[in-house]
C-alpha cells in the first residue's frame, strides 16, 4: 500500500498540534483558523489513509462505504482549500464575520463542490500494491480545489501587497507547493502527494506564523509586543471593549542599576506566573519592559490592580510602580489611539506620585484627544508653511516714537482662522515640536526685517523675538540662528531674543553657552515675563541679559494694588542700577502710559498702542505713526 508518505503526514501534524496546544491559547483568530485549517488537513490524511486501505481491501467492502470513504477523502482536500483561503484572509479581514458576509460566493462553491463529488462517479485502481482513485468525481476535486489555490494566491498575491510581509510569503510558498502536487499526482496518479503538500503548508504556517513561542517574551514567558498588537487590532475589529492596566516599575530603564534591574526582572516573572492562574486576564511586556493586562471588564480591572499591587507590596524589593488604567478601550477610535494614549501617560507618570496610578477617565481622554487635535494642527501647519508671525509695536518713551516690535506666532488655519499662540505653544514645548516653531518664527522675522529695511525705512531698529527654554537646551541652537541671519546678510544687532525663566530647564549650561556664542556674535537677549511669579531677581543676576520686560499681570498688579506698586518701583530701581532697560507689557489705558512714562520706564508694549498686527497692517501702522508725529 503507497500509505509512507501519509503516514509521515500524520507524525508531522501530530508534532505541530503538541507545540500548539501546548501553551494557554491568546484567542487570536488567526491562531484559531489556523487550528481550524490544521484539523481540516488532520481529517484529509486520515481519509487519504482509509481510502488506500478501503482501495485495497474493496472485496470485502460494499460499493457504497468504498465510495463513501475515497468521495470524503477528495472532499476534505476541497474543504483544506477553502480553510487556507480563509485563513488567508484574516490579515485584510480581521473577523471571521466580516469575511462571512464579504464571500459567502465561497462557502457556496465549497458546499456546491462537495455535493458534485459525491454524486459523480469515482473508478478505482489496484495493482501490485498502488492504488489511486480517478474519474468524474476526481476530476471535479482538482477543479474545486485548484479554484480556492487560485483565489487564495490573487487574494495575497496581487491584492494582498499591504497585509503582513510573512504571511503573504508563507502562505504564496504554500500554494506554489499544493500546485506542484497536484500537477504530479494529476500528471502521475500514483504519487498520492496532495494530502502531504497540505501537510507541508500546515507546517510552514507553523513555524512562519503561528508558533506560540513567536508571540511570547522570553524572560518572563508574558505576550510580547508583537501579540499586543494583533490582539488589541482584533478586539478593536470586533468591536469588543477590554480594560487595561499598564505596570511600569522604573521611571526608565537606563537609569537602573545591575541590582534594581534584576529585581524588576523576577518580579516581572513573577507577577506573571500570578497572573496566568486567571483565565480571564491576558499579561502583555512591552518594549519598554513594562506589563500591561487586559480583562473585559471595568470592575474586573479594579481587582486585577488590587491584585498586582498586593503582590509588588509582597515582594521585597527596591521597585517604584506606577499604573495607567484604562477602564473602557471603546473610549478611544482605534488601536493606534489606544497605545498612543498609553504612552503619553507614560510619560506624564513622572509628575504623579510614585505608587499612584493614572485612572484614563472620560475627561483625562478629552483632554488628551484635545491635545492630539493641537499637535495635528502644528504638524499640518509646519508641513504646510502656515506658521504665521504678527508684530506688536513697542514704544519708546524716552523718544517719543515705535522702535522696536515683538514677534508672535500664529497659526493660519486652512479656512483662514487664527489660532493664538496660548492654545498651541505650551504644547509645542511639551512635545518639542517648539524648536520647529521657533525657528520658523525667528527665520520670517529675518526675512521680514531685510524685504522691509525696517531699521533704515521704519525706524524699528530691532525684533524681539521669542526663544523657548527647550530651544535653549540644544547646543546647536546659536550656530543654527546664525546662520539664518547670515542667510538673509542681517546685522545681529537688528534682533532681540526673549527668554523666559523657567525652574524646568534641565541644561542650564546649554543655554548660557547658546547665549554666549549669540552674544559674541552681536545679539541682545531680553528677559521676557518678568514678574509673573516664577521670575527672581538672582535670575536677573546670572543671566546676560540686556533687557527685562515686565510681565502684564505685574504691570496690571501695579495700577490696582499698593505693595506690588512698591515691588515693581524697586526692582525698576534695581535693574536701571545693573544698567538695564525695561519693557513694560501690557499697557491698556491712556492712565496706564502716562504713569508708566512718569515712571520712567524705557519702553512700552501694550493693547493701548496696538494689538499684535499682521506684517503688511504692521507696517500701515508704523508709517501712520511716523506720520501723526510730523
Ligand atoms: P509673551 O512673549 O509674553 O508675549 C506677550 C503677549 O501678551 C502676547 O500674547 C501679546 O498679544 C499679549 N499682550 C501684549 N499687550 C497686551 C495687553 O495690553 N493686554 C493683553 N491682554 N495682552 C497683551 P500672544 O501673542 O497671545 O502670545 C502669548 C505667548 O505665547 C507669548 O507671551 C509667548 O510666551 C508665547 N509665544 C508667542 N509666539 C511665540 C514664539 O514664536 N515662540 C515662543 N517660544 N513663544 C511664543
Ligand atoms: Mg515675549
Ligand atoms: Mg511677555
Amino acid at each position: 500500500m503507497n500509505i509512507e508518505v501519509q503516514c509521515c503526514g500524520i507524525a508531522v501534524l501530530l508534532l505541530i498540534w503538541y507545540f500548539s496546544l501546548r501553551k494557554k491559547p491568546l484567542g487570536l483568530e488567526s491562531k484559531k483558523l489556523f487550528l481550524i485549517t490544521m484539523g481540516v488537513t488532520s481529517f484529509c490524511l486520515v481519509m487519504d489513509i482509509a481510502s488506500v486501505v478501503a482501495i485495497s481491501f474493496q472485496e470485502a467492502m460494499p460499493a457504497l462505504l468504498l465510495a463513501a470513504v475515497c468521495k470524503t477523502y477528495i472532499v476534505s482536500l476541497v474543504w483544506v482549500g477553502y480553510f487556507g483561503l480563509i485563513y488567508s484572509s484574516t490579515d485584510f479581514n480581521g473577523v471571521r464575520q466580516e469575511w462571512r458576509k464579504k464571500n459567502r460566493i465561497y462557502t457556496i462553491i465549497v458546499l456546491a463542490g462537495t455535493v458534485l463529488i459525491y454524486i459523480l462517479p469515482i473508478s478505482y485502481y489496484h495493482e501490485e500494491g498502488i492504488v489511486y482513485t480517478y474519474g468524474a468525481s476526481c476530476n471535479a476535486t482538482y477543479v474545486f480545489a485548484l479554484l480556492f489555490v487560485l483565489a487564495t494566491v490573487y487574494k495575497v498575491g496581487i491584492k494582498g501587497k499591504n497585509m503582513n510581509l510573512k504571511r503573504r510569503r508563507a502562505i504564496l510558498i504554500w500554494m506554489v507547493i499544493w500546485i506542484i502536487a497536484a500537477l504530479t499526482q494529476f500528471l502521475n496518479a500514483r504519487l498520492l502527494l496532495v494530502g502531504f503538500a497540505s501537510v507541508l503548508g500546515v507546517v510552514i504556517l507553523f513555524f512562519e506564523l503561528e508558533n506560540p513561542e513567536a508571540n511570547l517574551d522570553k524572560e518572563t514567558g508574558a505576550y510580547n509586543a508583537h501579540a499586543l498588537g494583533e490582539y488589541a487590532k482584533q478586539l478593536y475589529g470586533k468591536q469588543e471593549a477590554f480594560s487595561a492596566l499598564l505596570l511600569a516599575l522604573n521611571d526608565n530603564n537606563t537609569g537602573e542599576d545591575g541590582d534594581s534591574a534584576e529585581q524588576t526582572d523576577i518580579l516581572l516573572r513573577g507577577l506573571v506566573r500570578h497572573a496566568e492562574k486567571a483565565k480571564d486576564i491576558k499579561v502583555f511586556k512591552t518594549l519598554e519592559r513594562e506589563l500591561i493586562f487586559f480583562t473585559s471588564s471595568e470592575e474586573r480591572l479594579q481587582e486585577v490592580f488590587q491584585e498586582v499591587a498586593a503582590y509588588i507590596e509582597s515582594v521585597p524589593s527596591k521597585v517604584q510602580p506606577c499604573y495607567v488604567m484604562l477602564p473602557n478601550s471603546l473610549m478611544l477610535r482605534n488601536v493606534e489611539e489606544v497605545f498612543r494614549l498609553l504612552r503619553h501617560s507614560r510619560a506624564e507618570r513622572r509628575k504623579v506620585q510614585k505608587g499612584n496610578c493614572i485612572f484614563l477617565d472620560e475627561e483625562k481622554i478629552e483632554q488628551y484627544k484635545e491635545r492630539e487635535k493641537i499637535e495635528a494642527l502644528i504638524r499640518s501647519a509646519l508641513a504646510e508653511d502656515r506658521i504665521e508671525v504678527f508684530y506688536q509695536p513697542i514704544y519708546s518713551t524716552k523718544r517719543d516714537k515705535f522702535v522696536s516690535a515683538e514677534a508672535l506666532a500664529r497659526i493660519r488655519g486652512r479656512d483662514g482662522s487664527i489660532v493664538p499662540p496660548g492654545s498651541f505653544i505650551p504644547i509645542a514645548e511639551k512635545n518639542g515640536l517648539i524648536s520647529q516653531i521657533g525657528e520658523a518664527v525667528f527665520e520670517k522675522t529675518c526675512a521680514f526685517i531685510k524685504e522691509h529695511h525696517l531699521r533704515e525705512h521704519y525706524g524699528i531698529e530691532y525684533i524681539e523675538v521669542n526663544l523657548s527654554v527647550r530651544q535653549c537646551e540644544d547646543p546647536k541652537l546659536a550656530q543654527s540662528y546664525i546662520r539664518i541671519m547670515e542667510k538673509y546678510g542681517l546685522d545681529p544687532s537688528c534682533v532681540n531674543l526673549e527668554i523666559t525663566e523657567s525652574a524646568s530647564i534641565r541644561l542650564r549650561h546649554n543655554l548660557l553657552e547658546n547665549m554666549k556664542a549669540l552674544i559674541d556674535y552681536g545679539v541682545r537677549f531680553s528677559l521676557d515675563d518678568f514678574g509673573n511669579g516664577e521670575s527672581n531677581l538672582n535670575y536677573i543676576v546670572d543671566m546676560p541679559v540686556s533687557v527685562v520686560k515686565f510681565d502684564r499681570d505685574m504691570c496690571q498688579a501695579y495700577f490696582a494694588n499698593q505693595k506690588a506698586k512698591f515691588v515693581m518701583e524697586a526692582s525698576m530701581h534695581m535693574i536701571h542700577d545693573m544698567e538695564l532697560e525695561i519693557v513694560s507689557e501690557g499697557v491698556e489705558t491712556k492712565e496706564q502710559k502716562d504713569a508708566i512714562v512718569a515712571l520712567g520706564i524705557e519702553y512700552i508694549q501694550g493693547y493701548y498702542f496696538s494689538k499684535p498686527l499682521p506684517k503688511e497692517e504692521f507696517l500701515q501702522f508704523v508709517e501712520r505713526a511716523a506720520s501723526s508725529d510730523k
